[in-house]
């Protein structure tokens, strides 16, 4: 029996509500705060209706420290999950040493002022967080997150050393708008944008944005669909926890009319990230952007189709060299039927909600700073076949 405080009422915010109103034997209480408190209420409005579950909303500033520790001591959650922005992790993180709480996210910190993620600024936290007995559990979402886990699992049981990882996320969901994004157009746009990276021998290679690509046939009917070479941050924690690993690489399809788009955006400078100008006010360019495209959680009712996310593993047991592919499928249809958000949504919330009970339930358990593959993937895996997001493993000849 716990009570957990869910920050950021976006469409992954949605979607945890849901999902940890489904479980109240771990969740007996839920309270949710973003900086809007109407976007809180709309959401709690809904699991009332679909879940029968009374969910308490507040407004709250996340990157303002002071406002997020008095809202900790009047309400003592056993867990603050993050789902608001890159942004305001570390202000949150700062705010649960201070109050003395575990603490969950989805994504790293990313300074608003560079394109730029890494874990560097969060693994700093590590030994603060030891010495105050509190646990972070960084990127349970699905990529960071299940990624990590399904990894971890094929580590655990399929493999005695992974060498090459290649983790392969497909949308092949179609939402008829000519261009919009499944998840906060900022911080999407910010990530596809940046030069591409991968490990090989030790070392990390750059590559200019979206230039490697190759074609992978998807499983279950989805069928060949392109793919972009880019950098994505559950490599930076794998090439570190996974042992024998000698090349990581991620890979993300766009349809030719995304990447056109985002190209003419590029080119007329309407993804910059610095301030410019405009009628004697300070605009960025990309926020303008985000405010005039089409709110990721509006995608709901009209996107269909599937997400296909998984990893391809090669590697050696006992001596023989396998290949091994784990994926999960999940339909935005479904998704939307389920909790009223598209897949995108839902595939990062039901694992926030799954690193959540792994905590709550002390499976996963330890003071410091986390990232997923660091704990005994079993009963994460076990979740994911129960809470929604089944996987399958094959392997490849
Ligand atoms: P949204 O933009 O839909 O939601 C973000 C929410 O956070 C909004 O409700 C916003 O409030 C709120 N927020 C922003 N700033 C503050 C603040 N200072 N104080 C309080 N609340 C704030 O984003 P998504 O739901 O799509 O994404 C949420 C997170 O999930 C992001 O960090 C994203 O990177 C991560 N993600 C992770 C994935 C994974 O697989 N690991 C995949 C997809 C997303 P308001 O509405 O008022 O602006």
């Amino acid at each position: 029996m716990s009570h957990v405080l869910i920050i950021g009422a976006g469409g992954v915010g949605s979607v945890v509500a849901h999902k940890c109103a489904q479980v109240p034997e771990v969740f007996s209480r839920i309270s949710l705060a973003s900086r809007t408190l109407a976007k809180c209420e709309a959401i709690a409005a809904s699991v009332k209706e679909r879940a029968g579950v009374e969910i308490a909303t507040m407004a709250l500033d996340a990157d303002n420290v002071a406002e997020t520790v008095a809202l900790l001591s009047r309400i003592k959650p056993d867990l603050l999950l993050n789902v608001a922005l890159p942004y305001q992790d570390l202000p949150l993180m700062d705010a649960c040493l201070q109050h003395g709480v575990d603490y969950l996210d989805t994504a790293n910190y990313e300074p608003p002022d560079v394109a730029k993620f890494e874990y560097k600024w969060q693994w700093a936290y590590r030994e603060r967080f030891q010495q105050k007995g509190i646990m972070a559990l960084l990127g349970s979402g699905f990529d960071p997150g299940v990624t990590n886990v399904f990894t971890a699992w094929a580590a655990k049981h399929h493999f005695d050393e992974i060498h090459q990882l290649d983790i392969i996320d497909c949308n092949a969901g179609d939402h008829g708008q000519a261009f919009a994004t499944n998840f906060n157009p900022e911080i999407n746009i910010r990530e596809i944008t940046q030069r591409g990276r991968y490990f090989e021998h030790g070392e990390w290679v750059e590559t200019d944005p979206l230039s490697w690509s190759m074609t992978f046939d998807f499983p279950e009917g989805i069928g060949p669909k392109k793919c972009y070479l880019m950098f994505h941050e559950e490599l930076e924690s794998l090439v570190q926890n996974i042992k024998g690993l000698k090349r990581a690489r991620f890979w993300m399809t766009f349809s030719e009319q995304y990447l056109t788009h985002l190209r003419v955006l590029e080119n007329v400078g309407m993804t910059r990230i610095d301030p410019v100008n405009y009628q004697g006010k300070e605009i960025v360019p990309i926020q303008f952007l985000k405010s005039v495209l089409p709110e990721p959680s509006s995608l709901g009712p009209l996107t269909k189709g599937r997400t296909c996310i998984g990893c391809l593993m090669r590697g050696v047991k006992d001596g023989r060299e396998k290949q091994l592919y784990i994926y999960n499928i999940c339909s935005h249809e479904e998704a939307y039927r389920e909790v009223g958000s598209q897949a995108i949504s839902y595939t990062t919330g039901v694992p926030a909600m799954i690193g959540a009970k792994m905590m709550l339930e002390g499976k996963w358990k330890q003071p410091g700073v986390w990232n997923m593959e660091e704990f005994d993937p079993d009963p994460f895996m076990e979740d994911l076949n129960r809470h929604g997001l089944p996987w399958t493993v094959v392997e490849l000849p």
